[in-house]
């Protein structure tokens, strides 16, 4: 509900906003004194802004330069699963699973209820095999299981053997460089310098930045050629401008992203007209657990468990939700779960220990006490005061559903808990939500260009590519999905730029 106090917050944020968000440094391009001139500016090194850096250089762009204000490369990209969603790979054909881009686009469509954009995924989507491969040229190496990430018709979920996005940062940089790629820390874009008729020269950057002094190091001022891309991620650790946009989103909500998705390339867009699109549709992660910070070891658990087994309302000893349904869907069910006094009783995540060992991440949510290991029922329900019977019936019905091959009680696809029953010893997790991707951001076109909000026409020489841009998913983005996407439209930024 919209408070006073969170309505007056909105107010502060949106001061905030316009205190952020400098004016255009000159109307005039004369009057700019460019302290360096490349041919391509890329803002942002995560998934995006490296893909781009990649295709640039594979086709040939000879000065191209990627800044980061922080000390460290790849932001979320980095502590990102290692989970990007391809539809008709090879590996999907060893292993059996039919599936094309038409299908992922009408999943993704479902799960966007009514509000994602078909013209950007389907271009996302049909991009997917060329990202797989460009993947595997950088060195990436995927593992030979594919997950399923909830809300799709077909196990799709590609994941690199180290489960970790910088499985993609790591030989993606690398191959960037190889490429002659120029690649800066500290730089902090700062804003865009445009001409009088609104096409983008270039960016005012701050060098040397050290991360919350926001005064630090010296202001440059760097001129591009073909243009500039901004992929500076998503806002999710900006508590101010994510509760302006939805007020229950405070602090005391936890999130999982990186200290720098503080949406700067966002506002920076905004300030020069850039259309935004659905910025109040902020995804929170269902997966997450209330006994750690951030993504944790608790999402990769969870995550991998989820298809084999059960969520349980802490009241009823009852499952509540189709454990593999889409993101928000489950979230949503997730922070409806509360005790007598309305206070927050986390859902829990039920798995068998002899599927759960299977995941290497079992052994650090057990050694950080994030899970907890139960050699029967009647434990789990003295543990967290769960009524016994009804716990019991419902582990016992949802074992004849594993048998049946059917869940009849929520209509979970069961192709991956064929087998798996539900016996002692258990391993739980806690489950509720964290603020972790946003949906909303800056629209652009199936050719990564900037769209003007006064006009619905592209801005010249600006182009956005990730999690900074917005409406390509909707309400509710699906697992695995933002990974290809980023790739998908930073390579659609560098082809724009070397054909402009
Ligand atoms: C913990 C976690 C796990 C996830 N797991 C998955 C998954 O398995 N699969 C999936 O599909 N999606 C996943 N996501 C979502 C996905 O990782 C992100 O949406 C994606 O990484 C965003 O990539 P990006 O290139 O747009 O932005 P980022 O990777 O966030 O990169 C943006 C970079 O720009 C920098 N930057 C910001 N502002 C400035 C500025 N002013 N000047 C210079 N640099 C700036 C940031 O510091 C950052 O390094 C996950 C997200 C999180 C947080």
């Amino acid at each position: 509900m919209q408070t006073r106090r969170s309505f007056l917050k909105f107010g502060a944020g949106a001061a905030a906003v316009g205190a952020l968000a400098p004016l255009t440094v000159s109307a005039n391009s004369s009057d700019v004194k460019w302290h360096e001139k490349h041919e391509i500016v890329i803002v942002g090194s995560g998934f995006a802004g490296l893909a781009a850096a990649v295709e640039a250089g594979k086709l040939g762009a000879k000065d191209i330069l990627v800044i980061e204000k922080l000390g460290v490369y790849g932001g979320n990209s980095t502590l990102n699963a290692g989970q990007a969603c391809f539809a008709n790979t090879d590996l999907q054909k060893q292993l059996g699973i039919e599936d094309s881009a038409e299908l992922m686009v009408q999943d993704q469509l479902k799960s966007g209820r009514g509000y994602a954009s078909e013209e950007l995924l389907k271009h996302s989507a049909e991009l997917g095999p060329y990202i797989y491969q460009l993947t595997k040229d950088c060195g990436c190496v995927y593992r030979d299981h594919i997950i399923n990430t909830g809300g799709t018709s077909a196990t799709r979920s590609h994941q690199v053997v180290e489960r970790s996005g910088a499985g993609f940062i790591r030989p993606m940089l690398k191959t960037a460089r190889s490429y002659g790629v120029k690649t800066k820390t500290r730089h902090k874009f700062e804003h865009l310098i445009t001409a009088a008729d609104g096409t983008v020269l270039g960016i005012q950057v701050r060098k040397d930045y050290h991360f919350g002094h926001e005064d630090s190091g010296t202001l440059i001022n760097i001129k591009a050629e073909k243009g500039v891309l901004i992929a500076t991620g998503g806002f999710g650790a900006n508590v101010a401008f994510r509760q302006a946009l939805d007020p229950t989103l405070g602090n005391e909500v936890g999130c999982t992203n990186a200290r720098g998705a503080t949406g700067d390339g966002l506002i920076a867009m905004l300030s020069e007209g850039a259309m935004p699109v659905h910025l109040s549709f902020i995804q929170s992660g269902p997966w997450a657990s209330p006994d750690e910070g951030g993504f944790g070891y608790g999402a990769g658990f969870s995550l991998y468990n989820f298809p084999h087994s059960i969520a349980i309302d802490r009241n009823t000893g009852q499952r509540f939700m189709n454990e593999t349904a889409d993101r928000k869907t489950r979230a949503d069910l997730e922070v409806q779960r509360r005790d007598k006094d309305g206070k927050p009783n986390p859902a829990l995540l039920i798995a068998p220990k002899h599927e759960a060992q299977k995941d290497p991440s079992m052994e650090n949510v057990l050694r950080y006490n994030v899970a907890w290991e139960f050699d029967s029922v009647d434990a789990i329900a003295k543990h967290f005061e769960l009524p016994t019977k009804q716990l019991k019936k419902q582990i016992d019905d949802w074992n004849k559903y594993v048998k049946a091959g059917e869940d009849p009680q929520f209509g979970k696809r069961m192709n991956m808990s064929t087998g798996i029953y539900l016996t002692a010893p258990f391993i739980v997790q806690r489950l509720w939500p964290k603020v972790h991707y946003c949906q909303g951001g800056i629209q652009i076109n199936t050719k990564a260009e900037v769209i003007a909000a006064k006009n619905g026409q592209p801005i010249r020489k600006l182009y956005a590519a990730g999690e900074v841009s917005g409406g390509v998913h909707g309400v509710s983005r699906l697992g695995g999905c933002s990974t290809p996407e980023c790739m998908a439209f930073g390579v659609t930024a560098a082809r724009s730029m070397m054909k402009a």
